[in-house]
């Protein structure tokens, strides 16, 4: 079974994530659980992230450099969990991709469904993707206050709020053409009311 977090910088799914798969290993002692990130979540993978959070690029390089540290994270992390029938919880996968690098910067959707279509063909022919998406949804003004609060921004956490409300927009219609998949959490409200949401969650594994 395979969950991703998404959202803009600053929605809050790093805060709690981590608890998540905690509750998750509590409810679930029969499966071993996996919590990993993107980009990252390989030894190349991490390389790649510097290189994409710090460095200016074309936008295509960046979409490219995004997939391979994915291609790298499915060969050797995703797929040989889900394979052993563990629990993969990802902070952020392609729908990511689709946000910032389509909704943000630009990039043709056509481009990133072929680069998804390239890295996520299965052997079986269907497409890997998670079974349940929880995207944590806010303005960009809000998000752009409380990042400015906990940390120095990297490379795309310096862009501006039309930049957020873009990326943000993509995540929402994403969402909205895959509700089956997708779980909206209201990240305006205080961090108590999205725990003790989450925690009131039946996921169907
Ligand atoms: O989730 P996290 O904050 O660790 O992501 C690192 C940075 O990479 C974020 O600023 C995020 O906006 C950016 N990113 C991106 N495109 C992706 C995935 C992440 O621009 N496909």
């Amino acid at each position: 079974f395979f969950i991703s977090f998404e959202g803009i910088d600053g929605a809050g799914k790093s805060t709690h994530i981590e608890s998540f798969s905690k509750l998750i290993k509590s409810r679930y002692p029969q499966y071993e659980v996996v919590l990993t990130r993107e980009p990252g979540g390989t030894v190349l993978g991490e390389q790649l992230r510097s290189l994409l959070l710090d460095a200016p690029m074309h936008l295509e390089t960046e979409a490219l450099l995004m997939f391979a540290a994915r291609r790298e994270h499915i060969a050797q992390v995703i797929e040989p969990a889900l394979l052993a029938g563990k629990i993969v919880i990802s902070d952020r996968f392609t729908d990511a991709s689709f946000a910032y690098q389509g909704g943000g910067r630009g990039l043709s959707i056509d481009k990133l469904n072929a680069l998804e279509q390239w890295v996520q063909t299965r052997a079986d022919g269907g497409l890997l993707q998670p079974n349940l998406t929880f995207l944590f949804d806010l303005p960009g003004s809000i998000a752009q206050a409380r990042r400015s609060k906990v940390r120095l921004p990297d490379k795309f956490e310096k862009m501006d709020l039309v930049f957020f409300e873009k990326v943000r927009q993509e995540y929402l219609r994403r969402a909205k053409a895959d509700p089956l998949r997708f779980h909206l959490i209201d990240a305006t409200q205080t961090p108590e009311v999205i725990w003790s949401g989450l925690q009131q969650l039946e996921i169907a594994l």
